[in-house]
């Protein structure tokens, strides 16, 4: 049995008093949800007072991104250790922004991976194709190509799976709940010809997934959760997408 996971990643929003507010309404909303963990991504500036305000409650917490050196001459980066002061136990590694406006490659989403492992931070992966990419048929191609270079010499403790297609990122375009699964299938599928114990691994589905949508998602047997951009910024919208997980 795969707990569902469900992940809220607000990108560049929210102040810390912003933070403040949506944590306040957020926290009694998904109190009595037990059996679906739930994480918030702030931004960096952020993460201490969502640490503060998380404590004994059922949310947990995590960074959008970290660096791959332990510390240094690196401005502006921040390090697995630095989050974890922060009291983040989960980091959100490679996201589709990340890699189109940062540059990221598999091989530094790779080493990213593997320093924050090294510190015991939990790691969410995304992965996901482009709407050219997916109209030439090339989805499982580049997914393959994802997952070999991003887990390069890694194990899949303590690692999440994100498969967020990117033409569904922000669009409002949600792939149909069996095209999701099938391609969840087909992570599945890769994960457990190369590595050990892929039938643990949480995929999360991520792509405008709302409060409408998330039922029909999550009754598909290999989706297993969500990472959530625009939908997880109001709290009682965030809440609602939590509980359609609940009972899975
Ligand atoms: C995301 O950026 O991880 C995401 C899925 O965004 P949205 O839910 O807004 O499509």
């Amino acid at each position: 049995m795969r707990k569902p996971f469900m992940a809220a990643n607000w990108k560049m929003n929210k102040t810390s008093r912003e933070t403040e507010e949506f944590i306040n309404t957020f926290i009694p909303l998904v109190r009595d949800i037990s059996d679906v963990d739930i994480l918030i991504a702030p931004t960096f500036i952020s993460l201490e007072t969502a640490s503060r305000l998380l404590k004994s409650s059922n949310v947990l917490l995590g960074a959008q991104n970290v660096y791959h050196e332990e510390s240094g001459a690196y401005t502006g980066e921040i390090s697995p250790d630095m989050l974890i002061a922060a009291g983040c136990s989960h980091v959100i590694i490679g996201h589709s922004e990340r890699r189109e406006y940062f540059s990221e490659t598999d091989e530094v989403v790779n080493r990213k991976i593997k320093l924050a492992r090294s510190k015991g931070l939990e790691v969410i992966l995304c992965i996901g194709e482009s709407l050219e990419e997916r109209e030439s048929n090339r989805t499982f191609d580049v997914l393959s190509g994802q997952l070999s270079g991003s887990l390069a010499d890694l194990s899949l403790d303590g690692i999440t799976i994100a498969y967020e297609p990117i033409w569904a990122i922000g669009t409002g375009k949600t792939a149909t709940d069996e095209q999701a699964n099938e391609t969840h299938a087909f992570i599945r599928e890769w994960l457990g010809k190369h590595r050990e114990n892929a039938d643990r691994v949480r995929i999360q589905y991520g792509g405008s997934v709302k409060p409408e949508n998330i039922e029909g998602l999550m009754s598909q047997p290999e989706i297993d959760g969500a990472l959530v951009g625009g939908a997880s910024l109001k709290p009682d919208s965030f809440a609602k997408i939590a509980a359609g997980a609940s009972g899975k």
